[in-house]
């Protein structure tokens, strides 16, 4: 076996040697070496939906590498608390971390960017955005004074407004409502006369159920409904206007990476690119029936969100989205990237998405 390995990497040292073409990969010396990691996440152990895309980054680095990289999952309260990944990634107790990036908003207001902007880019602008437009390198630079690389580590697509106790007929019923709704939506909510509040995600049942709020987002059909949130809210609100294509995210302490050899960077770099890609086909896939479950079954109220309620949360956010750009010189760097992205795609999409769904509704 070692000396078939041997003989084949001399015929492609052989093989290269003495053309033009160029090749990046250099081999390493320390490929026997087995790396035992830590990953720390937001959710609890097996939390479904968003809570399997860690276990599933393990697993695909574990078979890619061949076991050399062994990653173990630690649900949140395991070994830190949820609230706390940040700092443990970034002081190296686990080398991962698995969560949203609207989570750290006490350590830089522009991590905000990262999950998702209200009436920003959907899922499928914001990989363009993070991969082709320049975002990812933007998040780098942002996350580089916490030593931690991030990587995108999944995306729900656009979510449901959420689930709520009181109807919404008008700017007012927002006034006095208590509603867990993280990051920038959050804050929209707090100005538009609401309480907003950060609850781990495995709190928000019981914090629901027993009036701590009046309200709460998390996901979309197929997450809410494994959580029970029917069980103790009446009425079901879209659209997600405040997180239209939220990214989680996967983060690497800087040192530990940097003892990775590249074959294993590599592979840490296109598992976390999969599990981005395969959380997003999932909820493509299982909310549907999720929602006529709930619908059906379940007799869940489905509401639009009012049309004068859309447009004041548009305007807050607008002006919010303006006074982050405000917050220091690299939110108006990341601000005017994301915001030029989204001017380009949106001219796009109107003769391309946007007219294919309406063409298609015709029919
Ligand atoms: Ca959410």
């Amino acid at each position: 076996m070692r000396i078939g390995l041997t003989i084949l990497i001399a015929v492609v040292l052989v093989s290269c040697s003495g053309t033009d073409s160029e090749s990046d990969v250099t081999v390493d010396t320390n490929d026997d070496q087995v790396f035992e990691w830590k990953l720390v996440t937001t959710w609890p152990k097996n939390y479904p939906g968003l809570g399997l895309a860690p276990e599933n980054f393990s697993k695909k680095v574990a078979a890619m590498s061949n076991g050399r990289l062994q990653i173990k999952v630690f649900g949140a309260g395991q070994l830190v608390p949820a609230f706390e990944v940040f700092d443990a990634v970034s002081q190296g107790t686990a080398q991962v971390g698995h969560g949203a990036s609207y989570y750290w908003t006490g350590k830089s207001k522009a991590t905000a960017f990262f999950t998702s902007v209200p009436f920003g880019l959907n899922a499928q602008e914001m990989n363009g955005w993070l991969h082709y437009g320049g975002g990812l390198e933007l998040w780098r630079e942002l996350y580089d004074e916490f030593n931690l690389i991030p990587f995108a580590g999944g995306n729900t697509g656009v979510q449901m407004a959420g689930w709520f106790n009181r109807e919404i007929n008008s700017m007012e019923d927002i006034k006095g409502l208590k509603m867990r709704i993280p990051g920038l939506g959050g804050d929209v909510i707090t100005r538009a006369g609401g309480v907003s509040v950060t609850i781990s995600g495995g709190e928000l049942y019981t914090a629901m159920q027993t009036g701590v709020i009046d309200a709460l987002e998390w996901v979309s059909p197929y997450n809410d409904i494994a959580l029970g949130f029917h069980q103790v809210a009446k009425y079901y609100y879209y659209p997600g206007w405040h997180e239209p294509g939220p990214t989680l995210e996967l983060i690497i302490n800087k040192d530990a990476y940097a003892t990775l050899p590249s074959d294993l960077q590599a592979i840490v770099e296109t598992a976390a690119r999969a599990v981005n890609q395969d959380m997003l086909d999932e909820y493509t896939a299982r909310n549907n029936e999720a929602l006529i479950s709930l619908v059906e079954t379940h007799g869940v109220q489905l509401r639009k969100l009012p049309d004068e309620v859309i447009a004041e949360l548009r305007s807050i956010s607008m002006d919010m989205f303006d006074e982050l750009a405000n917050d220091s010189d690299i939110a108006k760097r990341i601000a005017d990237s994301v915001k030029s992205f989204q001017q380009q795609a949106t001219a796009y999409h109107e003769i391309s998405e946007e007219a294919y769904y309406n063409a298609r509704k015709q029919n």
